[in-house]
């Protein structure tokens, strides 16, 4: 449950630094676990303490919960269901992961909503991976599935991910006696104070394998060189990032898996030049084409289509051939294709030539 953390210290939202130091100077002293030795109570409240000074004190974390805590967002979504769900699903959260807390993520979990019943398991999440790959530019024309070969953890087949070996139990952690945390002694300049961790031995699980899995060495996941087919949308620009998730590494006894991200460089084709949703391309004609008008061939990205070019048409003139550009992303919809006509100028004249342009221009009284 979400916490009011000036409450716990006993103070006011306008608290200044110092105030808050004292605050929890005279608090962790007060329920300091050496003075109340066996008393749950007097933990629980010495932990929340540490908890709430540890965001107070720091001036970017104290903005964030400010900022929370007033909206009442978090408090109201908590019971909303998993995180992402709730009004911040969309808030990057980079910077404030729970290794930046120290051991102070739950309570962000809480607040956010994210740690839900996964309690501890988080540290052993699998890693995110980052590839890039090279792409030709037809396959973004129209969406194509890839297939690369990853380095990664991925679950043990012989134990499905358990880490335990075939036909055997789970045993209470020893480390930390199926708690799933141990308690860190800290020196700070305010003495030394003890903090929960995540146990490293059960990854917070509070329960091991008896006999871990002789694949894997009981950590439930093994390195291995796979394919994985990434599906290229249509309409993907050079250097845009996809998010394939659940392809990244898998987590330690199934534990969450990481995303993989995969950042596709496409292949420019010569005879198109893109911008954005929209293809250019440059046509040239002959003098008389362009005078009496014809009909050309034009080569979009996907088909060839006819383009009437009108009697008196201008060197440098632009035709829209509307819809016949790259597939817009995401969408059912496709941009356009310009083609910027040039006229060619004959260099060489025919005497024969030479002589009906002569009667031309005395035609035209120039
Ligand atoms: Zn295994
Ligand atoms: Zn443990």
């Amino acid at each position: 449950m979400p916490k009011d953390l000036y409450a716990i210290l006993g103070l006011e939202r306008s608290a200044s630094k110092e105030d808050i130091k004292r605050a929890y100077r005279r608090l962790s002293k007060e329920h300091h676990p050496d003075r109340h030795k066996g008393d749950k109570a007097a933990e629980q409240k010495f932990k929340e303490v540490n908890e709430a000074y540890e965001v107070l004190h720091d001036d970017k974390k104290r903005a964030m919960y400010d900022q929370f805590g007033t909206t009442g967002g978090p408090a109201g979504s908590s019971g909303a269901g998993g995180g992402g769900s709730g009004p911040f699903g969309g808030f990057n959260f980079s910077g404030f992961n729970a290794e930046d807390l120290g051991g102070f993520g739950d309570l962000f979990e809480s607040f956010f909503g994210g740690g839900g019943g996964r309690r501890g398991k988080r540290d052993q999440k699998g890693r995110d991976l980052q590839v890039e790959i090279a792409v030709e530019f037809a396959d973004v024309v129209e969406g194509r599935d890839r297939s690369l070969t990853l380095e990664r953890q991925r679950p043990c087949q012989k134990c499905g991910g358990s880490g335990a070996e075939e036909g055997t139990k789970q045993v209470t952690c020893r480390e930390c006696g199926g708690t799933g945390e141990v308690t860190r002694t800290t020196q700070s300049f305010f003495g030394t104070f003890r903090q929960a961790a995540v146990c490293s031995a059960c990854g917070g699980a509070g329960k091991t394998n008896e006999h871990p899995c002789k694949n894997c060495g009981g950590d439930g996941r093994v390195r291995s060189r796979d394919p994985v087919t990434i599906h290229i949308p249509a309409g993907m620009q050079d250097g845009q990032t996809l998010r394939v998730r659940g392809e990244g590494e898998a987590g330690v006894r199934e534990a969450a898996t990481g995303d993989l991200y995969v950042t596709v460089r496409v292949r420019p084709d010569p005879a198109f030049e893109r911008d954005g949703d929209d293809i250019r391309t440059v046509v040239f004609i002959p003098v008389t084409s362009a005078l009496l008008g014809t009909e050309i061939a034009i080569e979009t990205v996907r088909e060839s289509v006819t383009l009437k070019i009108p009697a008196g048409t201008q060197p440098g003139q632009v035709f829209r051939l509307k819809g016949k550009g790259m597939p817009v992303l995401n969408t059912s919809r496709f941009g356009d294709h310009y083609v910027t006509v040039n006229v060619e100028i004959p260099t060489r004249l025919s005497r024969a030539e030479q002589k009906l342009l002569e009667e031309w221009k005395k035609l035209r009284g120039a």
